[in-house]
């Protein structure tokens, strides 16, 4: 006999076993005990045995939940709770508490915090089969439904309704209650795995240091190589929009690019990507020479990707009013250069790598 309560910062579940089948039992009456109020409250019920009314008010006392589980929607941020489970026996409409238990949870909190961390989950959306029926009724063939699905779909994912479109805020729910559970214990565990893995990790490179293998830490010194050329590869694209762009488009019957602050702003932005070219090459070189090239590959790594910020940002710049519009490409490269300067270390990292390795003491 068990009963085992998690939670993250919006939401409690209670789980629970007696062992075995209890007989004549009706169902489970769930309790939240809150440990700081000293109350104790009967959770409301969701569905009714048939032939009763679900009037406001019932208690899963008078209609006893029919699994091992239950999600406490009304929990509050903060609070500390615990849950009693009491099995229910009787007729419909006089159940009594059976002589099993009452099975009493460990306590909870809801909180974000986890040791050194902070995790912050969304509570999603509670749908009852009177919503399902309030939204069809009446209305074309689930056409209701299927909007507000789409919409609920989008909003789970940062309003996000075509892969590189994003309509509205939205939030990060994609994690479902008993996922994100799980995932709090977790996190209490991380630092301690990750402090592992850390020792794991260098323990290898010691031991394995000379072996012409591949260590761990050190294939980011060759994957970082990549990167840098792939920022190289996004920035020209961007480029070559803003120059196609400052050829065709007229302002006061002349190209664009004839005005010098916009021809100068492309052309100073080429020379930085083809600049972040050279060095991403001498990196490779390097690296198929088999030399070292720790700095080398982060001094690559960053100034391909500020050549991209650079880029990016005069492109733009050059198109003007259209470039935040979706039918240029403009402002996806934006984006697409902000997230991906951060892939395998921000340019921060990167220049904190090339300043351990340029003041590190020389034998
Ligand atoms: C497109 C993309 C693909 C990715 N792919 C993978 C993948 O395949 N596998 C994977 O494991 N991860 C992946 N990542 C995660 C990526 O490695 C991290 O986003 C990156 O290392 C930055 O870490 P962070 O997002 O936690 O930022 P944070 O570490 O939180 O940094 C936030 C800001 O603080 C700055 N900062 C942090 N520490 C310092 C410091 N000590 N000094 C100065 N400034 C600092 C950073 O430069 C940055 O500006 C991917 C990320 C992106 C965007």
């Amino acid at each position: 006999m068990k009963a085992v309560a998690f939670a993250n910062n919006d939401i409690a579940i209670v789980a629970w076993t007696f062992g075995g089948k209890l007989p004549n039992c009706l169902g489970f009456a769930v309790y939240r005990i809150d440990v700081r109020a000293g109350t104790e409250t009967c959770l409301p019920a969701m569905a009714t045995f048939s032939g009763q009314q679900a009037t406001p008010g019932r208690t899963t006392a008078d209609d006893p939940v029919q699994k091992f589980f239950w999600k406490d929607v009304y929990a509050k941020r903060g609070g500390t709770y615990k849950y009693k489970i009491v099995p229910m026996t009787g007729t419909v409409g006089s159940l009594q508490p059976m002589p099993y238990g009452p099975l009493i949870s460990n306590q909870v909190q809801l909180s974000p915090h986890y040791g050194s961390l902070s995790a912050y989950f969304n509570r999603g959306i509670l749908a009852t089969q009177a919503t399902a029926h309030v939204l069809t009724d009446g209305s074309p063939a689930g056409s209701m439904v299927d909007e507000l699905k789409a919409h609920i779909v989008s909003l789970r994912d940062h309003g996000r309704i075509s892969h590189y479109a994003h309509q509205e805020i939205g939030y990060n729910a994609r994690l479902d209650a008993i996922q994100s559970a799980v995932l709090r214990a977790k996190l209490e565990k991380l630092d301690q795995w990750n402090g592992r893995r850390r020792k794991l990790a260098n323990a290898y490179c010691e031991r394995l240091s000379g072996s012409g293998l591949k260590l761990p830490l050190e294939v980011l010194n060759h994957s970082r190589i990549s990167l840098a050329a792939g920022h190289c590869g996004l920035a020209r694209s961007a480029l070559q929009l803003a120059e196609q762009f400052a050829r065709r488009h007229e302002v006061g019957g002349r190209p664009l690019w004839q005005n010098q602050a916009i021809g100068f702003a492309i052309v100073e932005a080429q020379a930085r990507v083809e600049a972040a070219r050279l060095l991403a090459y001498r990196t490779a070189r390097m690296s198929e020479q088999g030399m070292a090239h720790r700095r080398e590959t982060a001094q690559a790594k960053f100034f391909a990707a500020e050549a991209l910020l650079s880029a990016v940002n005069v492109c733009n710049r050059v198109l003007g009013g259209l470039a935040g519009h979706l039918d240029t490409p403009a402002e996806r490269y934006l984006r697409d250069a902000y997230s991906w300067v951060a892939a395998q270390g921000t340019i921060e990292i990167q220049k904190i790598t090339v300043a351990k390795e340029t003041f590190a003491p020389r034998p």
